[in-house]
């Protein structure tokens, strides 16, 4: 079955990639199309909201089912935040250094047990008949006061979830816990329902 996965941020398009290919999907990409797939305005309040705008973007551009994800870091002692904003913490063109810098300086001199964070993961599939879900997956961990290691993207030098920091984590390794792994294992259940 062909899939075409709503992304541009090629770091997260190469996650969706290795859990979707081994479930037998037919992976299609913007790497797949010569045009470019436009940049879509994250106006929604929620992950699941900005999901769905991305991945009825993915069908309008593709024709095919699509697939995407909306995802962030949401912090308990920030309440929440940087959340939907987690791209553009330290403001736009999306820079994961400058919003690691910045989310280390709202953190500082925070003790760890009040620098709980949580990853979410919200997929959205958009159907060409007009149909569509949504799944969602968490990670839990807190915040380190120092960098860590340099795998994964986004915060994932600052993340440390059940099994270490997450940068530090083979792409196996992160996908067993990650939000993302998780969204997308009940992504494909439902993908089954659906069909
Ligand atoms: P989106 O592309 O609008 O969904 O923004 C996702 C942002 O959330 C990324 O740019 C990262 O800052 C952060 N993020 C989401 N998932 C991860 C992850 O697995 N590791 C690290 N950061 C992540």
């Amino acid at each position: 079955m062909k899939i075409f996965i709503a992304t541009k941020n090629r770091k997260k398009l190469s996650e969706l990639e290795r859990i979707l290919l081994p479930l037998g999907f037919e992976v299609l990409s913007i790497k797949d199309y010569p045009e470019e797939f436009p940049d879509v305005e994250e106006t929604g309040t929620t992950f699941s909201e900005n999901a769905v705008l991305k991945a009825k973007a993915g069908l309008e551009f593709s024709g095919l089912i699509s697939v995407a994800d909306d995802s962030g870091l949401c912090v308990d002692y920030l309440g929440g935040a940087p959340g939907v904003y987690s791209a553009r913490y330290a403001g736009e063109p999306s820079n994961d250094e400058n919003n690691n810098a910045k989310l280390l300086s709202k953190l500082s001199g925070v003790p760890k047990e009040k620098r709980k964070a949580k990853y979410v993961s919200s997929i959205a599939c958009a159907f060409p008949d007009g149909r569509l879900f949504t799944v969602e997956g968490e990670c839990h961990g807190y915040i380190s006061e120092y960098p860590e290691g340099n795998g994964g993207f986004g915060y994932d030098p600052l993340f440390v979830g059940e099994k270490g920091p997450m940068a530090l984590l083979s792409p196996d390794e992160k996908d067993s816990i990650s939000h993302r792994g998780k969204a997308l294992k009940l992504f494909s259940e439902k993908l089954k329902e659906f069909m």
